[in-house]
């Protein structure tokens, strides 16, 4: 809705409505050129296409940060820009004096940060959240900002450790090739894609060095291991031993040159994230001594021979299965690998245990080629699960501070960003809930910014309404109802349900919520969500099995009995295993559902996060072909409105979109002043005084906002009119 402005309005004295037009146009005329703009609500006015065009000229002019309102927007370069990233340019932005003046950076962004930290009484926890869809550059980002503080908040050298690898900011940032082979791979979106989310706490002491640093990780994609997508690869690890292995070391995990796996897609394309040597030294550095890496090498190798074991239906079904081609081979080299006996491993895969009965009588039932296939990737996640927790706990305790050495720490959290495929399924789910629940914390804050930053400029504001997700989280996680608790509740009763069951179920419990939405058009049984980033077809097929995530108890065991090393201490005996198909009749606390365990990570991620102030940096892919100098508008669009910044670009336009400094104001109008010739300090007088200490009687007050509010809402409809030919 356009405020009228009349010539009534400004006053007898006011300018007319012509030269008051001829006036705005001059100073827009005058507006800086679009790729000089830092700042994305300083757009004029703040739409979606200024917003877009905006970013567009900076990219093309090579700039790649801006600022958007309290949010670093950081486009992907797809080319080295070495100059960027600088030691002098690091401590460049750690130097400044007003940060603000420099060019928007991750760097301002960190720095600001770490000076957040420093408070009067209590050091302040802090956090910067880095999103973006995959490839968009939060790893990169991640990386960058670890690389700034462990230069920034580096403790001087000391005697004790004058190695450099040895220094813990060192040992922190060796993290990172580490988690990365183990946690990383070449997806059909990014050659060096995370599978998995990460939080990590930089921990700083009283005088802000930083002495360690801890890490969380949630949902890794352990489903990679033993299934990829056609064009992509599995965990870069597995490239790196088969590549980088030395003859000893090929004859010891049986490697031989060329060797093929069917767990190793695209084995020819050679990457960057391909060099052994690298994460092998990271490892050392960490502590990880050469004995222990051959050991977990080993292990990696056995599960490379694991996925070679083929197996074919036999023709008596009470018999099991046949082994295919070269998997007696296969099986043996695996057992040997995994120190496991051959007879033992062939007999856990094929062979199903059940317990019925009062007596708990043992049955065992051979399954079929689809199940034993199911059993032997089973057996592979579960190791490689157990194994990249343990990795992540072996780091921790390497570069994790003593509680008494650190007072506050600066969060870096990388996380996956919201996805919406074709097809969708629990794995979407979880991203897209713990995206929604970023988002809300993202609102949040920033309407909290905004507020008080009217209200220090003492502006009267009330807040329109703006897309709040509670809705959707509701409909996600909420009680007593919820697609989560109705998944949950599917699990416990444990029922033979069909993907349309499921549907129905989920549709009829759910109908209620205006953010399910119903896909008539879908042949699969789904349901949709509608995100605040959009709606988002969740297919129902598998969603309860992969719930559940099941490990059949044999496969547990048979683990446990193991003789390798590493094994040994990855599957304890003791205690006792929980395991989720418990024998009927015990009555054992219910093993948890894939979704309980990751609402329970986001809550505690969340909660760490609300004890922080936050700082954000979306990440945007200019183009999916990751080519330089290419800004593909569409593509930017969704990602903008993906990340939430359309709506923050929203709540910028609904409340005062355009900002003109007081000084510039003045200078363009002080002619107004004559606007309420009874006033008796005359606007003039008023911006001068409010410029200078930054304080306005309350009723003057008013009508330089009235004006303002008049002018700035006006603005789009004049310069319509001017631009429309007479
Ligand atoms: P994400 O973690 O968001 O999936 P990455 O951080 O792995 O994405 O980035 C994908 C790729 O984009 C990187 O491997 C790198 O080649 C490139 N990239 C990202 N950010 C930058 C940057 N600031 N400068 C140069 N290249 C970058
Ligand atoms: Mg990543």
């Amino acid at each position: 809705m356009l405020h009228q402005v009349n010539d009534h309005s400004l006053g007898s004295g006011g300018q007319s409505r012509a030269s008051l037009r001829e006036d705005l146009q001059e100073f827009l005329g005058r507006e800086t050129p679009l790729h000089q703009l830092d700042d994305l609500t300083k757009v004029n006015p703040v739409t979606l296409e200024t917003v877009l065009r905006c970013l567009q000229a900076r990219y093309m002019a090579d700039v790649f940060y801006t600022n958007a309102g309290c949010t670093l927007v950081a486009l992907n370069p797809f080319k080295p820009v070495p100059q960027l990233y600088t030691l002098e340019l690091m401590r460049e932005y750690h130097a400044a004096s007003e940060l603000q003046k420099l060019k928007p950076h991750i760097f301002t962004v960190a720095e600001q940060t770490y000076r957040n930290v420093k408070s009067l009484i209590h050091p302040v926890n802090q956090s910067i959240v880095v999103s973006g869809e995959s490839g968009a550059g939060k790893t990169w980002t991640s990386r960058c900002l670890m690389k700034f503080y462990a230069v920034v908040a580096a403790a001087p050298t000391s005697w004790e450790s004058p190695k450099i690898a040895e220094r813990i900011e060192q040992r922190i940032l060796n993290s990172n090739p580490v988690m990365e082979a183990f946690g990383n791979a070449c997806t059909l979106r990014n050659n060096n894609s995370s599978r998995f989310g990460k939080f990590i706490q930089l921990q700083l002491n009283r005088a802000q060095q930083m002495t360690g640093a801890a890490v969380q990780t949630y949902l890794l994609e352990k489903t990679r291991v033993a299934c990829q997508a056609s064009s992509e690869r599995n965990f870069h690890i597995f490239y790196q031993i088969c590549k980088g292995a030395s003859e000893d070391e090929r004859l010891q995990w049986h490697l031989p040159k060329g060797a093929a796996f069917s767990w190793l897609p695209n084995p020819e394309r050679t990457l960057e994230e391909d060099c052994f040597e690298v994460t092998r030294e990271a490892m050392l550095h960490l502590g990880i001594d050469s004995t222990t890496q051959n050991n977990i090498f080993k292990v990696l190798a056995g599960l490379l021979h694991l996925g070679n074991i083929r197996f074919a239906n036999s023709e008596d079904e009470a018999q099991p299965c046949q082994l295919m081609d070269n998997a007696k081979c296969s099986v043996r080299t695996s057992a040997s690998l995994l120190g496991l006996r051959e007879d033992m491993l062939l007999e856990t895969v094929r062979i199903r245990t059940i317990r019925a009965g009062k007596q708990q009588q043992v049955f065992r039932k051979p399954c079929p080629q689809a199940e034993c296939d199911t059993r032997r990737d089973c057996l592979a996640k579960v190791v490689y699960e157990r194994l990249f927790d343990w990795l992540v706990s072996v780091i921790n305790s390497s570069i994790c501070a003593d509680p008494d050495a650190w007072t506050a720490f600066i969060g870096l959290l990388d996380v996956y960003g919201f996805e919406s495929f074709p097809n969708n399924s629990l794995e979407q789910l979880c991203i897209n809930y713990a995206n929604e629940k970023l988002q809300q914390h993202f609102v949040a804050h920033y309407l909290r910014a905004q507020q008080e930053e009217y209200a220090l400029e003492g502006l009267e504001w009330s807040f329109v309404s703006y897309q709040d997700n509670q809705t959707c989280l509701d409909l996600i996680e909420g009680s007593p109802i919820s697609v989560c608790s109705l998944l949950n509740e599917e699990c416990r009763l444990n029922r033979p349900s069909s993907a349309a069951q499921l549907q129905t179920r989920i549709e009829g419990a759910l109908a209620g919520s205006p953010c399910l939405g119903h896909n008539k058009l879908s042949r699969e049984p789904s349901f949709i969500v509608v995100h605040y980033a959009g709606p988002v077809r969740y297919l129902t097929a598998g969603l309860v099995e992969k719930n559940k995530d099941p490990v059949p108890p044999e496969l547990t065991e048979l683990l446990q009995l193991s003789q390798d090393p590493l094994l040994t201490v990855l599957f304890p005996t003791q205690p006792k295993e929980k395991t989720q198909e418990e024998p009927p009749g015990q009555s054992r606390a219910p093993a948890l559902t894939v979704v309980s365990k990751f609402k329970a990570s986001l809550e505690q991620l969340l909660l760490v996060l609300h004890s922080t102030t936050p700082h954000y940096i979306r990440c945007i892919k200019p183009n999916s072909q990751g080519q330089p100098q290419t800004f593909l508008q569409e593509e930017v669009l969704s990602q903008l409105e993906a990340c939430g910044l359309v709506e923050t670009i929203h709540i910028s336009a609904a409340g005062f979109p355009i900002r003109v400094s007081h000084q510039n104001f003045m200078e363009r109008y002080a002619s107004l002043r004559r606007l309420r010739p009874h006033t008796p300090s005359g606007l003039h007088n008023l911006c001068a005084a409010r410029g200078h200490s930054g304080q306005l009687p309350c009723s003057e007050e008013t009508t330089l906002q009235t004006v303002l509010r008049d002018l700035l809402h006006a603005l789009p409809a004049l310069t319509r009119t001017a631009a429309t030919p007479a």
